[in-house]
């Protein structure tokens, strides 16, 4: 099983980082984690295309973590050569957030079918929201257990438990540590953890900006998620501010001052293995 981060930003626009979004591979199966600015010409360089994702789960419906959901249902429709439903799983709402996507397509829908003769209806998307505590039995023994996050004031958001080839990824999201984010950290070979550099933000100008701090988890915390869960590898993700290039490891500090295990901060297209 691998993971590979498509975009490690954040909603600050980076030249070098797409926004949130994470692939995870498991025996045949590709399944997309969030679909950020950008995210399709990343999978296109991991070799991934909208057509081919087993399913796609939105953690929460943050703008960041959801902007190109159109351009993967647009894409996977048109690059399909017969109709290949989009099962789309997230927090509850999930289903109006699609079938909203939906109607802002229609007109570019309208045009293609009256422009190809070869297609015959629009794109199929099978919404379907998750609670915490579900479990889903996927092909190829894929097992992925959903858990509740704490993103307050955001309402609902979900961390995922991946579990294949008897390795687990743990995918957090935007949270602070909580006991649904322990749940599907306990023992993961992966924990992939959205973090804020808490010491930097707090000096920040903006009141926007100071307001990120109490709803993510910052370097420290997600250490000592990753010791307190007997984590084997900790991605900080998702940073902001980002690191500038050749200081990663600074910005891995307050994680490795409390956490023994690897520590990856990541970039995009980082692919981990386990
Ligand atoms: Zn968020
Ligand atoms: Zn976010």
């Amino acid at each position: 099983m691998d993971v590979t981060i498509l975009g490690s930003g954040s909603p600050l626009p980076h030249p070098e980082r797409a926004g949130p979004s994470t692939l995870v591979r498991a025996g045949g199966q590709k399944y997309l984690f969030d679909c950020g600015r950008g995210v399709l010409m990343r999978a296109a360089a991991a070799k991934v295309g909208a057509q081919n994702l087993s399913a796609l789960f939105i953690t929460h419906m943050h703008s960041d973590h959801t902007t190109d959901f159109n351009d993967v249902i647009t894409t996977r429709w048109v690059m399909s050569g017969e109709p290949n439903p989009l099962r789309v799983f997230g927090p509850e709402g999930i289903e109006t957030f699609t079938d909203r996507t939906l109607a802002a397509l229609e007109h570019d829908i309208g045009y293609r079918l009256a422009h190809h003769e070869d297609m015959t209806e629009g794109p199929r998307v099978v919404a379907r929201a998750l609670t915490p505590g579900d479990v889903l039995s996927e092909a190829d023994g894929v097992r992925i257990t959903v858990a509740a996050t704490d993103h307050s004031p955001v309402h609902p958001t979900l961390g995922f438990r991946i579990e294949a080839e008897g390795k687990v990824i743990a995918i957090a999201g935007d949270t602070v540590p909580c006991e649904g984010l322990d749940a599907i950290c306990q023992d993961a070979d992966v924990y992939v953890q959205t973090v804020i550099r808490s010491d930097i933000i707090a000096k920040a100008p903006s009141l926007r900006m100071r307001d990120v701090i109490d709803y993510h988890s910052d370097v420290a915390q997600a250490g000592e998620t990753a010791r307190r869960c007997n984590v084997k590898r900790l991605v900080l993700n998702h940073f902001v501010p980002p690191p500038p290039p050749g200081r990663e490891e600074e910005w891995a500090a307050d994680a490795r001052a409390c956490f023994d295990g690897e520590i990856l901060v990541s970039h995009d297209l980082m692919t981990i293995t386990c």
